[in-house]
């Protein structure tokens, strides 16, 4: 009886603690956005403007399971905001997405598509669900049936979804096939993140984890004399994770840690990153590396005595309570949303901490080579590898170095506040946001 009241208790505790937990993500955004709007000297109604979504579609998407029971799946899309073109971001199946989680989302690829110069508004779509608890067949009937209940909404021009946690290149195959089905024609620029095979670019795979390897190499220039020999933790060994790391080994960094959800691997004298991501076992859970310090603690990266840390699981994973082990001088943010400000603060207050590389800036290369696989897809054409891999260094160099002035302008013109990396990447990505819309008559 105990153990039921206890069990009971703590699933009450839980849920109440990941409610404020997400919503709090959305609160910080909101700040953000208006202490950016109140640095570049814009009108104050612009926060209302840009914050709230124009439209939030709510799905049920019933599927038959194996069992011969029929469970109904709870489905969203956050349509956040279109002035500068289709709405854009990815899909994410997980047990614990929220609409606040997704609004929240979906106002950051806003910002992001604005800030990377593409000519996409942001959207963000989530299915609340284990997809670990499903057999592939439950996979690709929930997957048909988001794209059925969401037809009417999405299209080359309108929306194009793309993966992001839990989904995946096999899944937006299912969905453009869903799609083009409806249609009654191939529709291939409806989704990116497609396979190669299927009017995908061999590049989108792994191109958020590339870009945030060239941005950590880009401020590691910048502020530590180089990439070589720096030592690198990775909180997060999924897509962007374990791509960042694969990258960033390439550059010359030594990548000493990783986690995922299972827990972690340690090794002082560097991991074999090509090794670690050649087994799908040990993407599934880092602690079968055959080398290297094991433990179940999925946080060992955030603490170790890395020079740049990359975290690239969730959301609200640098809180104000965990930073003081943080001893890493450069981060770069994979994840959207790991750093919570208050942290971000503390961080910034230390002697010698160079720079938060904001999420909207690091780990926008998917979303860049999802653009290009779009362009591609609309005229029915393709860049090799190489060529995309390469149009999305130049990108995310100039992206980044459009950050760098805009940061530096701004902190000289408020030298009595802090004006961190993400308040700049805010103020020009709103400028953007700001300029279209009064073209076009809305503000
Ligand atoms: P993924 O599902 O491939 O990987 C997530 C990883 O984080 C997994 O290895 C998982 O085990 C791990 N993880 C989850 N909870 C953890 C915890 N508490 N401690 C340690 N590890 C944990 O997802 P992904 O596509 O790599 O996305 C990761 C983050 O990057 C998300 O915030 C996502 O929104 C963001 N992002 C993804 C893309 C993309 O192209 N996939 C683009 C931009 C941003």
């Amino acid at each position: 009886m105990n153990t039921e009241i206890y069990k009971y208790l703590f699933l009450i505790i839980y849920y109440w603690k990941s409610d404020v937990a997400m919503a709090s993500y959305l609160q910080w955004m909101s700040q953000v956005l208006k202490e950016a709007i109140s640095l570049g000297g814009l009108p104050e109604e612009l926060h209302d403007l840009i914050f709230k979504p124009e439209r939030v579609i709510s799905v049920k998407i019933p599927v038959k399971m194996d069992n011969g029971k029929v469970a109904v799946f709870e489905g969203y899309r956050v349509q956040h905001n279109s002035v500068l073109g289709p709405y854009k971001g990815g899909i994410r199946y997980h047990p614990d997405v929220t609409l606040d989680t997704d609004m929240a989302l979906a106002l950051g690829m806003t910002l992001k598509n604005s800030l990377a110069n593409i000519p996409y508004g942001g959207g963000k779509g989530a299915v609340k669900v284990d997809p670990t608890k499903l057999s592939s067949r439950e996979l690709e009937e929930l997957s048909r049936g988001y794209v059925r209940a969401l037809y009417k909404f999405i299209g080359p021009e309108v929306d194009i979804p793309a993966p992001d946690v839990n989904t995946n290149p096999q899944i937006m195959a299912w969905m453009v096939d869903e799609y083009s089905k409806l249609s009654g024609r191939n529709v291939p620029a409806v989704f990116t993140g497609k396979p190669p095979e299927l009017w995908g670019n061999p590049a989108r795979i792994y191109s958020t984890g590339f870009g945030v390897a060239i941005l950590a190499k880009a401020a590691a220039d910048a502020f530590m004399g180089g990439i070589e020999g720096k030592k690198v933790a990775v909180h997060g060994f999924g897509n962007v994770g374990s791509y960042a790391a694969y990258w960033l080994s390439k550059l010359g960094a030594k990548v000493i840690a990783i986690s995922n959800i299972y827990g972690s691997v340690y090794d002082p004298n560097g991991i074999d990153v090509e090794l670690a991501i050649s087994k799908p076992e040990v993407i599934k859970d880092v602690r079968t590396y055959p080398k290297g310090q094991k433990s179940n603690d999925t946080d060992v990266p955030l603490f170790v005595d890395a020079d740049i840390l990359v975290p690239a699981s969730l959301e609200n994973v640098i809180t104000p309570e965990k930073v003081e082990r943080v001893k890493a001088k450069l981060i770069v943010e994979g994840a959207n949303g790991p750093t919570v400000p208050e942290a971000e603060k503390l961080l910034y207050s230390r002697k010698g901490f160079h720079a938060v590389i904001p999420d909207i800036l690091a780990n926008s290369g998917g979303v860049v080579m999802s653009y290009l696989e779009w362009v591609q897809n609309l005229y029915w054409f393709n860049w090799s590898e190489e060529e995309a891999r390469e149009k999305l260094r130049i990108i995310m160099m100039d992206n980044f170095k459009r950050v760098m002035e805009a940061w530096k302008r701004l902190s000289d013109k408020n030298a009595d506040k802090l004006v961190t990396m993400r308040d700049a990447s805010f103020a020009l990505s709103v400028e953007r946001i700001y300029k279209a819309m009064k073209l076009r008559g809305q503000i």
